[in-house]
């Protein structure tokens, strides 16, 4: 049974990473710390709208005390449209703090002290370990989510019990490439409201093919 799952998501994989081979985290930024301040304001928000903030942020803020040193009611004004605006820019001060106070101001490459740092969870950690410090990790997203549930990869609808499902099928090589791939084709083929089960490169595998 696992083994013909695995199977199936092995050919679904490469195929998605023939369709999407330039698939990769679509914030921007140039280091850890603008990462996971980007990850942070796009909570509930598009990559576009965030990466449309974050230029003029990423020039004023260059160190995680600086981001820890503004006022809370200035970082909320610079943050407005993003949305929930209070919590982020909370989040995003205490963040620097502690990481300046325990990590030297830099964004440790290690998902279990990642997870313990505050306004980071599992998806920003494994957000980071994939993108910047090339380790593997599974990222779940609202897309990811609804691809491996649409593909039958999983029956789960917990995020941590998805990753956990993901995990099994694919070597850890490969789980960076299974996130943005899949993010990819939830973003762009298998969209929540009309997937595009005509033209989708993994029908022939997909068990939700054309039921929407
Ligand atoms: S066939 Fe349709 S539901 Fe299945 S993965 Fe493709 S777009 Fe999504």
């Amino acid at each position: 049974m696992i083994k013909d799952l695995r199977q199936r998501a092995k050919k679904i994989l490469s195929v998605l990473e023939k369709e999407y081979p330039y698939a990769h985290c679509e914030l921007d930024f140039s280091n850890p710390l603008q990462l996971a301040v980007a990850a942070i304001l796009s909570a509930q928000c598009t990559d576009k709208r965030v990466n449309m903030v974050t230029p003029a942020l990423f020039k004023k803020y260059r160190t995680a005390s600086d981001w820890a040193d503004t006022p809370q009611e200035v970082l909320e004004n610079e943050i407005r449209s993003t949305g929930f605006y209070r919590n982020k820019a909370r989040s995003i001060r205490a963040l620097c703090s502690e990481l300046d106070e325990r990590f030297n101001g830099e964004v440790p490459d290690d998902f279990d002290e990642l997870v313990k740092l505050p306004g980071i969870g599992r998806k920003t950690a494994n957000v980071l370990m994939v993108t910047v410090f090339n380790k593997p990790g599974i990222v779940v997203d609202t897309h990811v989510t609804r691809v491996s549930r649409r593909l039958a990869l999983t029956k789960h609808s917990d995020p941590v019990k998805i990753e956990f499902a993901i995990q099994e099928l694919y070597p850890e090589k490969k789980w960076g490439r299974v996130s943005h791939v899949m993010v990819f084709h939830g973003r762009y083929c298998c969209t929540a409201r009309k997937p595009e089960c005509n033209r989708c490169p993994v029908r022939r595998w997909c068990p939700s093919a054309d039921k929407f």
